[in-house]
């Protein structure tokens, strides 16, 4: 069955059991995604499925990151069956993406949960939002210390033709299943970093490209553990290079999701006046967004970085935008649609598209402006523009940004963003709190 808009805020229809039936699924991995990202699953025989798709597999959430304590009843994940894929790695397992439930009522600040609210706020206001998401990530070593690829070692490695073919057999099996999903993959390349890829497939409702990207994460580290490797998607996982991104390109339709309508072409750069009123909000928000895109630690290792050893990080570090231009926080590559360059590879899939509507729509009810837009390389004449704000410097300068912006807060939802701050702030305290050589280095002979 084709995801539609009937699916598109993700409580689809579908007799799992059937379904499994003609596939020869055994199994299935219902699965659902804390605050921080991590994806939890409980296996269940393919006979006991349609009881879990319609009361939820059970879990103890205070033993995930969301927020509860051990005295809350049992949470529900319950599938979406909209969500199916078949494993084509493994056909005789399923993973479905789920809802998070509890006493009987959608728990609040559970990710896909506050997108889907997301989703409804903009089809509130007649608006279908379809977004692409651009995952890079390294091959490393099992232990993760060092790639997985001695020979990949360039100066330059971009494109890299030879260092793709010694890991064609990862990326091709990798592809291959995005194929087979019909998910519209179109390139694959060596990125940026030496022992750093990016696959791109074809962009889709908002609800479906998140949980394609969980999909993706877990595939990818999947097949690479299948092949001997390790596959991270850590935003800055080695000092010097490159870190992964995972830019988001935005447009918004119609409700019929038929005519785009963040385009404009009498307008500048082919953006509407909604398209631009959408972006300035992104721009409003762009502090607090951090906390979203970027939320950990390492995170800040990669924005605001200096310059690698391949010439340009190619991650932002101030909130300006531009034309074709990668040296900017946003860039317009053509007509009807923008790409947001902040996010890295750490961040949340459903909260990324979810604080994007947010800050969008925010935009949009106030006609806001994202001011002028600057057409310069911005790692070399970034000094030059006067009044565009510096990205938070580091993971507890963005979560008192999003802490402070009363207005994005209320539209991601008050328990999502009360227990998004808290969680978050501990674990900007267990950083705190943890001693460093380079404190010993820097500190002894004081
Ligand atoms: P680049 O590296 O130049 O930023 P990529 O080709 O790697 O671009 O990724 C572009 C992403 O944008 C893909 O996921 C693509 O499907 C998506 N995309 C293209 N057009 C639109 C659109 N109108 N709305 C949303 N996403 C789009
Ligand atoms: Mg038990
Ligand atoms: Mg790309
Ligand atoms: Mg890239
Ligand atoms: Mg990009």
């Amino acid at each position: 069955m084709a995801r539609d808009m009937a699916t598109a805020t993700g409580t689809g229809t579908r007799d799992l059991a059937e379904w499994a039936a003609e596939r020869g699924v055994k199994y299935f991995m219902v699965s659902y995604t804390d605050l921080f990202g991590g994806q939890r699953a409980k296996l269940a025989p393919a006979a006991a499925i349609n009881d879990m798709a319609a009361d939820g597999a059970g879990f103890a959430g205070f033993a995930t990151w969301l927020d509860l304590t051990p005295a809350h009843p049992d949470m529900l994940a319950v599938p979406d069956p909209a969500s199916a894929i078949q494993l084509p790695w493994k056909p005789e397992v399923a993973w479905l993406a789920s809802n998070c439930v509890m006493d009987g009522a959608d728990l609040a600040q559970a990710p896909r949960n506050v997108l889907r609210r997301q989703i409804e706020k903009a089809a509130e206001l007649g608006l279908h939002v379809k977004t692409g998401v651009e995952p890079e990530f390294f091959l490393l070593s099992p232990d993760g210390a060092e790639l997985s690829d001695a020979y990949d070692t360039a100066a330059k490695p971009c494109y890299d033709q030879q260092a793709v073919m010694r890991r064609c057999d990862v990326i091709a099996e990798i592809s291959d299943c995005m194929l087979g999903l019909g998910w519209e993959p179109y390139q694959s390349d060596h990125e940026d970093a030496n022992g750093q890829f990016e696959m791109n497939w074809k962009y889709d409702n908002v609800l479906a490209t998140a949980d394609k990207h969980s999909f993706f994460k877990f595939m990818t580290r999947s097949i690479a553990e299948k092949h001997g490797m390790r596959a991270t998607f850590m935003p800055k996982p080695i000092a010097g290079k490159t870190g992964n991104g995972c830019h988001a390109h935005i447009s918004v339709w119609d409700g019929s999701g038929r005519v785009n309508a963040f385009a404009d072409n009498s307008k500048e750069l082919g953006l509407s006046d909604q398209g631009r009123a959408f972006l300035g909000g992104i721009m409003k928000h762009a502090s607090a967004l951090a906390a979203i895109c970027n939320p950990t630690v390492n995170s800040y290792k990669r924005i605001n970085a200096p310059r690698t050893i391949s010439g340009a990080t190619w991650a932002p570090n101030s909130v300006t935008w531009t034309g074709n231009n990668r040296t900017h926080m946003v860039r317009v590559p053509g007509p009807g649609r923008f790409e947001l360059r902040l996010p890295d590879g750490a961040v949340n899939p459903y909260l990324l598209q979810a604080v994007i509507i947010a800050a969008g729509l925010s935009g949009i009810r106030t006609n806001a402006d994202p001011g002028p837009r600057h057409d310069i390389d911005m790692y070399k004449d970034g000094h030059t523009v006067t009044g565009a704000p510096k990205l938070p410097l580091n993971l507890l300068d963005a979560i008192r940004a999003y802490d402070a912006d009363e207005e994005l807060k209320e539209a991601m939802g008050p328990e999502f963003s009360a227990a998004f701050i808290k969680l978050k702030t501990q674990e900007w305290n267990a950083y705190a709190s943890h001693f460093t050589q380079w404190e010993r280095d820097n500190t002894l002979d004081i």
